[in-house]
């Protein structure tokens, strides 16, 4: 296959889809790999090193001249999609349920696409699946920020002058980024506890040293392991239950989300003003809403003396890490479309690629 790498063009985007480890393989199992100049550089990743890998560097049009597959981290923008070469494939995270735009143009253009998010979540698409990657790094690094802002230490630490109590540390919503932000937490030496209304989550939390928060009767566990919304009667238990918890809390990571829905709102206005002044709120569903009533996506709101974070695309903010595991991601889906000979095969049949093609042959599917 011939695949091009291309610098993103999305502000505040550092990441790359292949780093040298990555197109070292693609080049060794037979492809050849063009690579956009200074594409990898934000990320920790010189030009130099893609030559070493057996890349051709150049410009974006000596990179996708002839590509058959085209990678790429975020949705391009519509001047690089129509830079795009009729008949090639475009493989991206590109949030295709608010993208109808960009299909359209990509499908009048003949360009096939498949969308990183629609990997299946299964254990044979396992390697694939760049939201969970991703969703990770960001669960790591929300305890981080949220540490950053608040107004006492994690662990607890004994000095000559005494000793400074642990903080304790909150996780509302237990899903991947959550478990990643728990397991971050307690190793900074906070006492930790999570909830989640996915019952098989309890024991996942316990094993990370946290304790998990029991709502009585909440179990909203949908198809494909994913939550669901809640009723209104559930919906009031967990409120209430997570107002009595946060209380006692110092810094609190919300993940909470059920696909294709606003973020739940789990944490009000009300329960912020009960928290401790210094408190830190760190949403990580400010994207779809967010799990707090006063989050402002992108943006850091005062409120009762507790900071609430709301930030966006964490995982890009570690551009060289979440490069390198966005770049395994890619490297299985393109083994996955890869023949024996090292051709492309585009199967809509297959179970893996016909989930995640979201143009193909000229249409949106
Ligand atoms: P997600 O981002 O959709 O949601 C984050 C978490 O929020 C989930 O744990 C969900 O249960 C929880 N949540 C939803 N509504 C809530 C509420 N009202 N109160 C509290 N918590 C709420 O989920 P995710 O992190 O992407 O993972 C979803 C599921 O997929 C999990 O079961 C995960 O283990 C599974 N998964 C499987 C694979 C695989 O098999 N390849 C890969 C990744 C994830």
């Amino acid at each position: 296959m011939q695949i091009a790498v291309l610098r993103e063009s999305a502000a505040g985007e550092r990441r790359v889809a292949l780093v040298p480890e990555t197109v070292a393989r693609l080049v060794k199992a037979g492809h050849e790999v063009r690579v956009e100049r200074e594409a990898g550089v934000a990320a920790g990743f010189g030009d130099e090193a893609y030559a070493a890998a057996g890349a051709r560097v150049g410009t974006v049009g000596e990179a996708l001249d002839r590509a058959e597959v085209v990678v790429a981290v975020c949705r391009p923008s519509p001047e690089a999609s129509d830079r795009l070469p009729r008949g090639a494939l475009l493989v991206a995270l590109l949030q295709p349920d608010r993208s109808a735009p960009l299909l359209d143009r990509l499908a009048a253009r003949g360009v096939d696409a498949l969308a990183m998010e629609k990997v299946p979540r299964t254990t044979r698409a396992q390697a694939m699946d760049a939201l969970t990657s991703q969703a990770s790094l960001a669960g790591y690094k929300a305890v981080l920020l949220g540490a950053v802002a608040l107004s006492r230490i994690l662990p607890m630490m004994t000095t000559a002058a005494g000793t400074l109590a642990p903080a304790r540390a909150f996780v509302i919503g237990a899903g991947v980024a959550g478990l990643q932000a728990l397991a971050t937490a307690r190793r900074l030496g906070a006492i930790t506890s999570a909830f989640d209304v996915r019952p098989a989550v309890k024991e996942q939390v316990q094993s990370l040293g946290a304790a998990f928060v029991e709502v009585p009767a909440v179990a909203a566990e949908g198809p494909g392991g994913y939550a669901q919304e809640l009723g209104r009667d559930e919906q009031a238990r967990v409120l209430e239950a997570i107002a009595g918890h946060l209380k006692d809390q110092d810094l609190v990571v919300t993940t909470a989300a059920v696909p294709g829905k606003p973020a739940p709102r789990l944490v009000t206005a009300r329960m912020v003003g009960a928290m401790r002044p210094g408190s830190v709120i760190v949403d990580l569903a400010a994207e779809t809403g967010g799990n707090c009533e006063l989050t402002r996506a992108g943006e850091t709101v005062e409120a009762h003396g507790v900071t609430i974070l709301g930030p966006l695309d964490l995982a890009a903010t570690i551009p060289h890490h979440a490069s390198q595991a966005y770049g395994r991601n890619v490297l299985a889906v393109l083994a996955h479309l890869s023949t024996a000979e090292g051709a492309l095969r585009l199967d809509p049949a297959d179970e893996i690629t016909g989930a995640m093609l979201v143009v193909h042959d000229g249409r949106v599917r």
